[in-house]
């Protein structure tokens, strides 16, 4: 499989030069050259097929022969290690709950694909590389979980100070080896910035490979197809017309979802349920796309004013508005609104909902006033522990602190701090 960029004006890369660039020369998303759609039959049958079976079948031609059968199956089986269960919470709106990973939030698979696919690559590569990137949250716990202790990978992770929760930090500060934090003055989108100057910056990538860890890097983004399958798959009644709704901040998730829909995978319509942060929600509603600086909200890991996957997402439109809003309907809620539903979750239905995984909830809700008879599933996208700050005490109370956190809580946080580029460069430098 050939990966060309969304700016047209870079040569095409392999699915490695992909993983490893990240970013392409001309600061395009990677986008496969081909989507192929899977046998009608693979859907018919999903419940035939183990996770990992799933996982396969999806991701296959996007890796193509750059990793063998086996190695690829043993790297899924590496990844998948944990549940993906679907709990109805109410009739016929379900959480899928992708919190069961060791840092307790959805990007752990897509940061485990991608640091075994590194490593994989790296066997053959002896320079090092260093992967960069910024978090509003729970990127840097995730990405630092997958790659610790993998050889010839460096990390530095870009954290807004004073933006994400203490558990968030704790999980991207204390683990030492080959994982960097960076605590940056500003808030994401400076992250963001930085870390995609530094990708442009010649006197940086002279020295050192360096590759992202967000999303924008396609084995972080693709894996994420298979959470919508694994949802599927555990439907009881797939009869019914299927919605997604997922808590969207740099449109990755969703954006994977979409590519399972293009691989055959039955869903109706996509929501992309958010804060404050709601370009998309209006752009959708007026045809103009305006970023925006992005506004500080209690779902953390959605303040972002100018997602990164967005353009993914219109590619898979073919660029057509209409097509787009026709599969793609958008909703914003305020902090709120997202407090009101994570107590109505927790005493309505004796659900313990976090801030974005609510906002899901909301997507939902809104749909169904006009769309009654679907069935409905959100992302439940992180543990609520790691939120506990905002939720209200009756809720934060009951919550046990799994072992994953309780492994982290009581280390102590390494991190350094900076405000500009130049210091950026200067610590990558030295
Ligand atoms: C990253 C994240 C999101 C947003 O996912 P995108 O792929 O960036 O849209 C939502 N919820 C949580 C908890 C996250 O960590």
């Amino acid at each position: 499989m050939k990966y060309y960029s969304l700016n047209n004006n870079a040569p095409k890369a392999s699915f490695s030069e992909a993983v490893i660039k990240g970013l392409a020369p001309d600061n395009g998303l990677y986008f496969p050259e081909s989507i192929t759609p899977l046998p009608t039959s693979f859907f018919e049958n999903i419940e035939n097929y183990s996770n990992n079976e799933t996982a396969y079948e999806l991701i296959k031609q996007f890796v193509g022969d750059e990793i063998p059968t086996a190695e690829l199956k043993d790297i899924i089986a590496d990844v998948l290690q944990f549940d993906f269960p679907l709990v109805e919470v109410e009739k016929d709106i379900y959480s899928l709950e992708l919190f069961h990973g060791p840092t307790m939030a959805f990007k752990d698979v897509g940061a485990r694909f991608m640091a075994r696919c590194l490593s994989y690559f790296n066997q053959e590569n002896p320079n090092e590389v260093t992967v960069l990137v910024a978090t509003s949250g729970d990127t840097g716990g995730a990405v630092a979980n997958g790659f610790l202790g993998v050889d010839g990978v460096n990390v530095v992770i870009l954290y807004p100070s004073g933006k994400v929760s203490d558990i968030q930090e704790k999980q991207l500060t204390t683990l030492g080896q080959n994982i960097k934090a960076l605590e940056v003055d500003g808030v994401f989108d400076d992250c963001q910035a930085m870390v995609k100057k530094a990708f442009l910056d010649a006197s940086i990538t002279d020295k050192m490979q360096l590759t992202s860890a967000n999303s924008i890097n396609i084995a972080r983004w693709l894996p994420q197809m298979f959470y919508f399958a694994f949802a599927y798959k555990q439907l009881k009644d797939k009869s019914k017309k299927l919605v997604f709704s997922i808590p969207s901040g740099n449109y990755g998730n969703i954006c994977a979802g979409m590519m399972a829909q293009k691989l055959g995978l039955p869903v109706d319509i996509f929501i992309a349920a958010t804060n404050a942060n709601k370009v998309v929600t209006d752009y959708l509603e007026t045809g103009n796309y305006q970023p925006k600086p992005s506004v500080q909200t209690i779902s953390n890991a959605m303040d972002v004013g100018d997602p990164s996957n967005f353009i993914r997402i219109e590619k898979l439109h073919d660029n057509d508005f209409e097509k787009l809003k026709n599969n793609l309907h958008s909703y914003s809620f305020t902090d709120d609104e997202t407090r009101k539903a994570m107590l109505h979750l927790f005493k309505v239905c004796n659900y313990t909902a976090d801030p974005h995984g609510a906002i899901g909830y909301l997507g939902i809700k809104e749909h169904l006033k006009k769309n009654p008879n679907t069935q409905c599933v959100f992302l439940e996208t992180a543990h609520p522990v790691k939120f506990l700050p905002v939720l209200d005490e009756a809720i934060a109370n009951q919550i046990e602190i799994p072992k994953q956190i309780k492994s982290v809580i009581d280390k102590e946080k390494v991190a350094t701090k900076i405000a500009t580029y130049e210091e950026l460069k200067d610590f990558l430098l030295i």
